[in-house]
């Protein structure tokens, strides 16, 4: 049952999340390192710090919200990703999590390569010089427009969804005269989600060539025929938010069964595994993610294990975190505008921004942790809500956590791991402008991706 959904009705929710949050923190000043980029700190006088830079200074200068994230941060876990997989693996960042022109180059220059999924994240991709061998396009409904970009750009590989998908992108590779570069994507029967994973028979969903029925290795069939494709191997995605290596092990092993099988019927072995994405973060100080070393050394050894097993060689493995390298790198920056106390209930924070900036907590029930960054506070704590300034209940972006009670408007206070699927879903609701994403680093601020403004707006609206 959902939080959100209590069973007496939204008036009597005012029931503790189970398990989470029973108790304040002991101290409401720290900043978990597990779930605060890595530069962050609480300065003697109480303010946070982030790259060196005073929030209440990038509040000052910049405006609030704003997404703040430590670009050395940033750098360093792509490349322990990079690092932690090693000369026979690739590392693909999913650029849906979060893409800009600066995050490319940091990507390029830290050795990673770049998932993109629509004509617009390929266009920031190659705008930012991404080399397009480096790049792999997913989707499952490109249009043919773009696959002709994605195949004339010469990306590396185009992930192939859908029989009709085979057959298109065959044909646009061989009108000219090429030789695509093709994964197919399959749907292993494993769907998982942080703690659990559920391994069933057939994939009720609309990614992927079910292995059930023998549909994957009919694919591959057809594949192997066309002339316009090479098709370099298999790709499998289940999930997202996954702290638990089990789902990846029964992907591993169907994956591995069905290039078996391909070997089997066609004499050949496909060179490439991609196993996806979806590794876990901590939003919450009782998330308890894997490092990069620990995935790639149980990744390696799942792969390996089932390769021995089937008498195949290793083939070349990839990944596609987004989440796990981008998400911990950032903050969102909040006001504090107004406060509603709701006796006997928790005390309601406004702040400037809300789900037009983050719409996790809305569309997944998504849990978040929040502090007052911009000075210290003795207080006590407060059962808090955060929520924004949207014509809509459900607008909320930390549904519970507690904050100082002697918090005031005109305080600032940060919502950390906003770094994937924040800016990336932000929406212009009630014709709310989109926050900037500001680059922190030694000292310094820079902006990355501007504030939208009225004109913004305005310019789109052509009356
Ligand atoms: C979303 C997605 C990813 C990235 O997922 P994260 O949870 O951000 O790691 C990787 N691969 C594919 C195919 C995806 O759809």
């Amino acid at each position: 049952m959902s939080r959100s959904a209590h069973p007496a009705g939204p008036r009597h929710a005012d029931v503790l999340p189970e398990g989470h949050y029973t108790a304040p923190p002991a101290d409401l000043n720290a900043l978990d390192p597990k779930v605060w980029a890595g530069s962050v700190t609480r300065d003697a006088d109480g303010a946070v710090r982030v790259g060196g830079v005073d929030v209440r200074e990038i509040a000052r200068e910049h405006g609030t919200p704003a997404y703040v994230m430590d670009e050395d941060d940033f750098r360093a876990r792509a490349r322990a990703w990079r690092e932690a997989f090693g000369e026979g693996a690739d590392v693909y960042y999913a650029g849906k999590a979060f893409l800009s022109k600066a995050v490319v180059r940091w990507l390029h220059e830290e050795g990673l390569n770049l998932d993109v999924c629509s004509a617009g994240e390929l266009a920031t991709a190659l705008a930012a010089g991404m080399p397009a061998e480096r790049i792999a396009y997913h989707g499952n409904n490109k249009s043919l427009a773009e696959i002709e970009r994605a195949v004339t750009v010469g990306v590396g590989h185009i992930v192939l969804d859908s029989f009709q998908e085979i057959v298109r992108v065959a044909h646009v590779a061989q009108s000219h005269g090429v030789r695509q570069k093709v994964l197919i994507r399959v749907t292993v029967g494993v769907e998982a989600h942080t703690h659990e994973f559920i391994a069933t028979a057939h994939e009720d969903q609309k990614f992927g060539i079910p292995l059930a029925g023998g549909q994957a290795a009919e694919a591959v069939r057809r594949a192997l025929q066309l002339d316009g494709l090479e098709l370099a191997g298999i790709h499998s995605h289940i999930g997202s938010q996954i702290f638990d290596m089990a789902g990846f092990e029964v992907a591993a092993r169907r994956v591995v069964g069905l290039l078996a099988e391909i070997r089997d019927e066609h004499g050949v072995e496909l060179p490439e595994i991609d196993l996806g994405g979806g590794l876990g973060i901590a939003y919450t100080s009782e998330d308890d993610p894997q490092g990069p070393h620990e995935i790639a050394k149980s990744l390696g050894e799942i792969v390996g294990r089932e390769c021995e097993g089937a008498g195949l060689a290793v083939p070349r493995i990839s990944v596609e975190p987004g989440r796990a390298i981008v998400g911990p790198t950032a903050f969102t920056l909040y006001e504090v505008g107004t406060l509603k106390p709701l006796d006997g209930l928790r005390t309601y924070v406004s702040v400037d921004g809300g789900m037009s900036d983050n719409i996790r907590t809305a569309l997944y029930d998504a849990e978040y942790s929040v502090a007052l960054v911009s000075r210290a506070s003795d207080a006590g704590p407060m059962l808090a809500r955060v929520v924004g300034k949207h014509c809509e209940s459900g607008d909320i972006v930390v549904r519970d956590a507690f904050l100082p009670d002697d918090l005031a408007p005109g305080d600032l206070i940060a919502v950390p791991a906003t770094g994937a699927y924040c800016r990336s879903m932000a929406s212009n609701y009630n014709h709310v402008t989109r926050p900037p994403v500001l680059a922190v680093k030694d000292g310094g601020t820079r902006v990355i991706v501007r504030r939208e403004t009225e004109e913004d707006l305005l310019r789109l609206d052509v009356g």
